[in-house]
């Protein structure tokens, strides 16, 4: 929340200032009403793709090394999320969705984000954007997933497949990551 320092419409600094109906709550807020830090989670769009029966996980340049995720994002305004993931997968692997498929809805109260995890078969060739480093394709049953946020779309994504789920630990991390079983 301190991001936030002073009104956006009268510049005056923000104050905290108890919720209407929940006492225990405070929130950022101009001392003459303007406006309300309301802090509401913000929905992120996740994507487990699959190209020719392999799955896709990537590797940020800002991660350490041997650690996957899913290919994540924002949405745009006047996008759909499903023209959103297509967009992000476009972005960042070069790949074109063929079919988008919602796994589920899943908190991550952490970074005060809602995620949004979708499987999508994709065609064409992978090419990585500047902002991953690399990148796997892993056998379904190797997947390994983390136990938190996108992880649990894997998990689920995984036993509706009737594949057996075997999740990893990584002491202090706090990002949500997936790892290649044979690495
Ligand atoms: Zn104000």
């Amino acid at each position: 929340m301190s991001e936030f320092k002073f009104c956006p419409v009268c510049a005056a600094n923000l104050v905290l200032r108890a919720d209407d109906d929940d006492a225990r709550k405070f929130r950022l807020a101009c001392p003459d009403g303007h406006w309300t830090h309301w802090d509401n989670p913000l929905p992120v769009l996740a994507a487990l793709v699959e190209i020719d029966g392999k799955m896709l996980l990537a590797r940020n340049a800002a991660w350490a090394e041997g650690r996957f995720a899913l290919i994540t994002g924002f949405m745009e305004r006047d996008e759909t999320p499903e023209q959103g993931i297509a967009r992000e997968i476009r972005e960042e692997t070069n790949l074109e969705a063929s079919e988008i498929n919602l796994i589920g809805v899943y908190e991550f109260m952490r970074k005060n984000e809602l995620i949004i995890a979708y499987h999508v078969k994709a065609t064409g060739s992978i090419r990585l954007s500047p902002e991953l480093l690399e990148y796997r394709l892993v056998e379904p049953p190797d997947l390994r997933p983390w136990p938190a946020g996108t992880g649990y779309a894997v998990a689920d994504w995984m036993r509706r497949q009737n594949l057996p789920v075997q999740f990893v630990e990584f002491a202090g991390s706090f990002t949500p990551l997936i790892t290649p079983a044979q690495q």
